[in-house]
C-alpha cells in the first residue's frame, strides 16, 4: 500500500490538539482523494486516507505535498474597499448596497457572480440561491464552464440529466479502457495508479490512449492513437458507423438511424485524422470484441468547438452497442476540479437551477419558489462565462462578484477580461490570496477561508460526496464563502432565507431540495439526508449519489442505467446526431494545445508554495516537434515567440517528438504573478462550443518565430524581488520559482552576458557575507555566503542550458551548503545535471537511477527495488521508463 506523507509546522494555527487527527479531502483534482491530517507535536502529517473509496490511502505528489502549502504567506487577511482596509460590516454593507442600487437602476441582469469548482457545495448552494432565487437572474456561472460543461451538455442530451453513470471501480472492472483526450497519469494520478495496479494483476486489460501527444499515460497503453487535434468526433462517428455496419447497434433507439447516417460521412474522413488504417482497425476491432468497455474522457474532448458533439459521439457508441448500464461499462467524463460536480448539483452553471432543475420545467420552478419562499426566481438561463465577460465589457453587467477563481489568467482572451473588469462599476473578489491577476482589478476584496480552514462537502468525478473538514484557525479575518454570501443577502433584504447556523444546516436544505417533487424523476437525489444532524454531518463518510429518502443508505458503489431507466420525460435514452464534422486542420497549420503539468494545480497559488512541486517544471515550456523547431531555426531550451493576432508570448521550448508535427503544447499554470511572459490565455481566442459555451482551449492557430536575446541567468534570493529591483530592461523575460527558503528567477535578457552579470550583482549587492565569484569563458557565477549558508547567488551565461532545475532547489538548504559551495566554486554549474532530483517522494537523483541502469537493472521493478525511485506516489515511473530507454538507446548507438 502506498501511503504518502508530508509534514508542516502547525504551531499557532491548528485547531487539532497534539496527537489529534482528522479526515478531509484533497482540494485539487476531481479524483477527490481522502486525506488524513495528524498533528504530531505540532507537525501536520499528511497521509492518504486508507478508508476513502476514491484512493484507499494513495496520494499523488500534489496531495502528498499538501502539508507544504499551509503557510499563510501571500494570504488576504482583511476586507478592503477601494484599497482601504475596511471592517467586515462596512465592507458587506458596501457590496450589498451597491448591488441593490445597481439592480434598482439597471435591473437584475446588471449584476453577476462568477464562481469556482474550488468552492464547497454549501458555498455554491448559497451563491446560486441568492442569484437565481432572490436577485432573480441566471447570471451566475462557474469556472467549471471551462473544463466540463460540454460533458454536462452531452449527458443532458443523451440521458436527460447530467449524470456520470459509473464509479472508479468500473474502470478497474473493464476489459478495454479507452482514455480519450485525457492524460490521466498527470491530471488524475491516483486513478492512474489504481489502473496501473490492476493492469499488473490483469495484463489482459487493454488500454487505448487517444491523444495527439505522447503523454505519461502511454506507460499503460497497448495502443496509442496519436490523432490529429480536433478529430475525435470523426473517429467516434467512424466507430458508430463501424458498429452499425457490423450489426452491433440497437436500431430501436431514439435517434439512432439519423446518427448512423451522419456518422457514415466520417468513414470517408478517417484517412485524414492522423492515424493509420491499421491503428483504426485495431481500435474498432477491440471495441467490438470486448464486452466491458469504459471510455474515460476529459478536457481533450470537452475543450473544443465541437466538445458537446464529441461527448455525445462517445456516449452514442456505448449506448448503441449496449456497453452501458453494466459493470465495467460506459462513458466516464472525469472532472478537472475537486468540486465541479458539486457545482453542477446546485446549479452553478448559468443554464441550470439548483437540484438539477431545468429552466423549462415551470411546474418544478413554481415548487422551487415555494420551497425557497421567493417569487423572484430567474426566468431563464443567465450568461455563460465568455458571454458574461463580454456583457461586462459592454456595460450590460455593471457589477460582478468573482469567488475563488482567477479569470484574468484562466479565461481565454485575457486582455478582454482585463478590459471588462477595468470598465466594470464594481468588481468584488473573495479569495484566500492577497494578490493575483484578477485581484488587480477588484474594487472590493474579501478574505475567504482556504483549504484546511473551511468546512463543507465536495463531490468527486464518480458522484461521491466527501467532507472537507477544518483543522486550521482561519487566517486573519478570513470567513467561509457561505457566510460572506449570507451576510450580503441579509443586507439586501433576504434575511429570512439566508440565516444558517453552519454548513450542516445548508447541506440539509440542499438535500431536501434534491428530493423536491422528485419521485425518481431526477437522478440527483440525496434527500435521505434532509434531516441529518450536525453530528452525523460531522461524522459523514463518503457516499455516492443518489441517496433518496425512504431507501436504505447505500455505501457500496452505484451505477446508473442498469434497469434502462433514463431521465428524459419518456425515460428513454437518445442517440444524438452531431452537427457537420469540423474541418480537419491542414498539414501546414500550427495548432496550440494547452493542459496541465504533473506537479502543479491551476495558477499555482497553492502548489507553487511547495518547492518540491516547482522542481520539475520551474518555467512554462512549449513542446514543439523537431520539424517545426527546425523550420524556425530554434534548438531545444531556447526561448521562442508564439503569436496569435498580434498577441505574443515568449516561452522556452522543449523540442520533442512527444507532440505531433504542426502541434504545440503549453501548460496553463503560469500567470503575470509568476511569469511576465507566461500566461497562455492571451493567445487563446474566445471561440466556444455553441451548445455548452465551453471555450476551445485545445486548438488555437498560432505562428512561432525565433527570438533574439543575448544572455540568460538564474538569480537566487531569499526575499522576493519587486519590479523596481528586477526591471524589465534588465530582464524582459523572467519567471519566478519558489524554492525552499527562497526564490529563483529565470531570466533572459538583451544585455551582453557580462553586462547582465554586472546588473545582477548590483541587484544582489544588499546581501551580506562573503562574495565569491567565478568565471569560465563566457559563464559567470557568484554567491554571497555566510557561516549559516548561502545568502544569494547568480549564474549568467549565453548558453541555453544553464542549470538543471532540480539543483537550484538545494541552493538555500543549509544541509546542502558544502555541496552547493563546492559546486558553485569548483564546477561549472551546468555540469551538475546528475544532481537533479528524480523521485521527489524519496529524494532519489538522476545519477542514482543511471547508476542502477549501468549496473544491470533493466526493468522498472529492478530500479524501484535498487534505488527506491518510483515507490512513493509513482509519478516518476514514466521518467524511469524514459531514462531506461535513453540509456538503452545510447548503448545501442555506442
Ligand atoms: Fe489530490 Fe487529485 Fe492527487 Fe488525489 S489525485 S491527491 S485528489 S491531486
Amino acid at each position: 500500500m502506498n501511503t504518502s506523507t508530508s509534514q508542516s509546522d502547525l504551531s499557532h494555527k491548528s485547531t487539532l490538539t497534539i496527537e489529534d487527527s482528522i479526515k478531509t479531502t484533497c482540494p485539487y483534482c476531481g479524483v477527490g482523494c481522502g486525506v488524513k491530517i495528524n498533528n504530531s507535536n505540532n507537525q501536520a502529517i499528511v497521509t492518504g486516507d486508507q478508508t476513502h473509496p476514491a484512493n484507499f490511502g494513495k496520494l499523488c505528489i500534489k496531495g502528498k505535498n499538501l502539508g507544504k502549502t499551509l503557510s499563510n504567506d501571500k494570504r488576504l487577511s482583511e476586507p478592503k474597499v477601494n484599497g482601504v482596509t475596511t471592517p467586515w460590516p462596512r465592507a458587506l454593507d458596501y457590496v450589498a448596497s451597491k448591488f441593490t442600487s445597481l439592480i434598482e437602476e439597471h435591473g437584475r441582469d446588471s449584476v453577476a457572480f462568477y464562481v469556482s469548482g474550488q468552492l464547497l457545495t454549501e458555498d455554491y448552494y448559497i451563491a446560486n440561491k441568492l442569484m437565481k432565487g432572490f436577485i432573480g437572474t441566471g447570471n451566475i456561472d462557474t469556472n467549471s464552464r471551462l473544463c466540463m460543461s460540454s460533458a454536462v451538455a452531452a449527458h443532458k442530451r443523451a440521458f436527460g440529466e447530467d449524470i456520470v453513470p459509473l464509479s472508479y471501480s468500473d474502470m478497474l472492472k473493464s476489459d478495454l479502457l479507452i482514455l480519450a483526450g485525457s492524460n490521466l497519469a498527470w491530471c488524475h494520478p491516483v486513478i492512474f495508479q489504481r489502473i496501473r495496479e490492476e493492469k499488473e494483476k490483469r495484463p489482459e486489460l487493454k488500454v487505448v490512449v487517444i491523444d495527439p501527444r505522447k503523454t505519461a499515460s502511454l506507460e499503460l497503453a497497448d495502443l496509442h492513437l496519436p490523432i490529429k487535434a480536433g478529430c475525435d468526433l470523426t473517429l467516434f462517428n467512424g466507430l458508430l458507423a463501424h458498429l452499425a455496419e457490423n450489426k452491433l447497434v440497437d436500431l430501436s433507439l431514439d435517434g439512432v438511424q439519423e446518427a448512423i447516417n451522419q456518422s457514415q460521412k466520417a468513414t470517408k474522413k478517417l484517412n485524414d485524422i492522423g492515424l493509420t488504417p491499421e491503428q483504426i482497425a485495431q481500435f474498432f476491432d477491440w471495441y467490438t470484441s470486448h464486452d466491458n468497455v469504459v471510455t474515460v474522457f476529459s478536457q481533450g474532448i470537452n475543450q473544443s468547438q465541437v466538445g458537446t458533439d464529441q461527448g455525445n459521439s462517445i456516449i452514442n457508441c456505448h449506448v448503441a452497442s449496449g456497453k452501458i448500464g453494466r459493470q465495467g461499462c460506459g462513458p466516464f467524463s472525469i472532472t478537472g476540479q475537486p468540486n465541479a460536480m458539486g457545482g453542477r448539483e446546485v446549479g452553478a452553471l448559468a443554464n441550470t437551477l439548483a437540484g438539477h432543475i431545468e429552466f423549462d420545467d415551470t411546474e418544478l420552478i413554481d415548487a422551487l419558489g415555494q420551497f425557497w419562499e421567493t417569487d423572484n426566481i430567474a426566468k431563464g438561463a443567465g450568461l455563460k462565462a465568455v458571454d458574461l465577460y463580454e456583457a461586462v465589457e459592454t456595460g450590460q453587467v455593471k457589477a460582478i462578484w468573482i469567488m475563488a477563481t482567477n479569470p484574468v489568467v484562466s479565461m481565454p482572451n485575457h486582455q478582454q477580461i482585463a478590459r471588462a473588469l477595468n470598465k466594470c462599476d464594481m468588481v468584488v473578489v473573495s479569495d484566500c490570496v492577497a494578490n493575483n491577476d484578477t485581484i488587480a482589478y477588484a474594487n472590493v476584496v474579501l478574505p475567504a477561508q482556504g483549504w484546511g480552514e473551511k468546512s463543507g462537502t465536495v463531490t468527486n468525478s464518480e458522484r461521491r460526496i466527501s467532507r472537507q473538514r477544518s483543522f486550521l484557525e482561519p487566517y486573519g479575518e478570513a470567513k467561509p464563502d457561505w457566510w460572506i454570501l449570507c451576510e450580503v443577502a441579509k443586507r439586501m433584504g433576504f434575511a429570512h432565507a439566508f440565516t444558517f447556523d453552519g454548513p450542516a444546516d445548508i447541506f440539509r436544505e440542499h438535500a431536501a431540495l434534491s428530493g423536491l417533487n422528485n419521485n425518481g424523476t431526477r437522478a440527483f437525489d440525496i434527500s435521505a439526508f434532509d434531516n441529518i444532524t450536525t453530528t452525523q454531518y460531522d461524522q459523514w463518510i463518503p457516499k455516492q449519489w443518489p441517496q433518496p429518502k425512504g431507501e436504505s443508505i447505500c455505501l457500496t458503489d452505484q451505477r446508473f442505467f442498469e434497469q434502462g431507466h433514463y431521465f428524459h420525460k419518456n425515460k428513454t435514452v437518445k442517440i444524438v446526431t452531431s452537427a457537420e464534422l469540423p474541418t480537419i486542420p491542414s498539414d501546414t497549420s500550427l495548432l496550440l494545445n494547452t493542459g496541465r503539468n504533473r506537479d502543479q494545480w491551476h495558477t499555482q497559488t497553492r502548489t507553487g508554495k511547495a518547492a518540491q512541486l516547482t522542481n520539475r517544471h520551474p518555467e512554462p515550456i512549449v513542446d514543439i516537434h523537431p520539424v517545426n523547431a527546425k523550420k524556425v531555426n530554434v534548438v531545444d531550451q531556447e526561448i521562442i515567440e508564439i503569436e496569435n493576432n498580434g498577441e505574443k508570448l515568449h516561452i522556452r521550448c522543449h523540442v520533442t517528438d512527444e507532440v505531433r508535427i504542426g502541434e504545440l503544447f503549453v501548460p496553463i499554470h503560469w500567470s503575470n504573478d509568476n511569469a511576465n511572459q507566461g500566461s497562455i490565455s492571451k493567445l487563446i481566442k474566445s471561440i466556444v462550443d455553441p451548445i455548452s459555451g465551453q471555450p476551445a482551449f485545445k486548438q488555437t492557430a498560432v505562428t512561432i518565430s525565433k527570438l533574439a536575446y543575448e544572455s540568460e541567468a538564474l538569480l537566487l534570493v531569499k526575499e522576493e524581488l519587486d519590479e523596481s529591483q528586477l526591471t524589465a530592461d534588465i530582464a524582459p523575460y523572467q519567471v519566478t520559482q519558489n524554492l525552499a527558503n527562497g526564490y529563483c528567477y529565470h531570466i533572459a535578457s538583451d544585455l551582453k552576458t557580462s553586462q547582465l552579470y554586472d546588473q545582477l550583482l548590483k541587484v544582489l549587492s544588499e546581501n551580506t557575507g562573503t562574495l565569491l565569484k567565478r568565471t569560465h569563458d563566457d559563464y559567470y557565477q557568484a554567491g554571497y555566503l555566510e557561516q549559516t549558508g548561502m545568502q544569494a547567488g547568480c549564474f549568467v551565461s549565453n548558453t541555453k542550458k544553464l542549470l538543471p532545475a532540480g539543483w537550484t532547489s538545494h541552493f538555500f538548504n543549509p544541509s546542502k551548503f558544502d555541496e552547493v559551495k563546492r559546486e558553485l566554486m569548483h564546477q561549472k554549474a551546468s555540469d551538475v545535471i546528475g544532481k537533479t532530483t528524480f523521485c521527489q517522494c524519496l529524494n532519489v537523483n538522476r545519477d542514482s537511477v543511471k547508476d542502477a541502469i549501468d549496473s544491470g537493472s533493466l526493468s522498472v521493478q529492478e530500479i524501484k527495488e535498487k534505488t527506491g525511485a518510483g515507490n512513493g506516489c509513482g509519478s516518476c515511473i514514466d521518467d524511469i521508463i524514459t531514462q531506461l530507454s535513453l540509456e538503452q538507446t545510447s548503448e545501442l548507438i555506442a
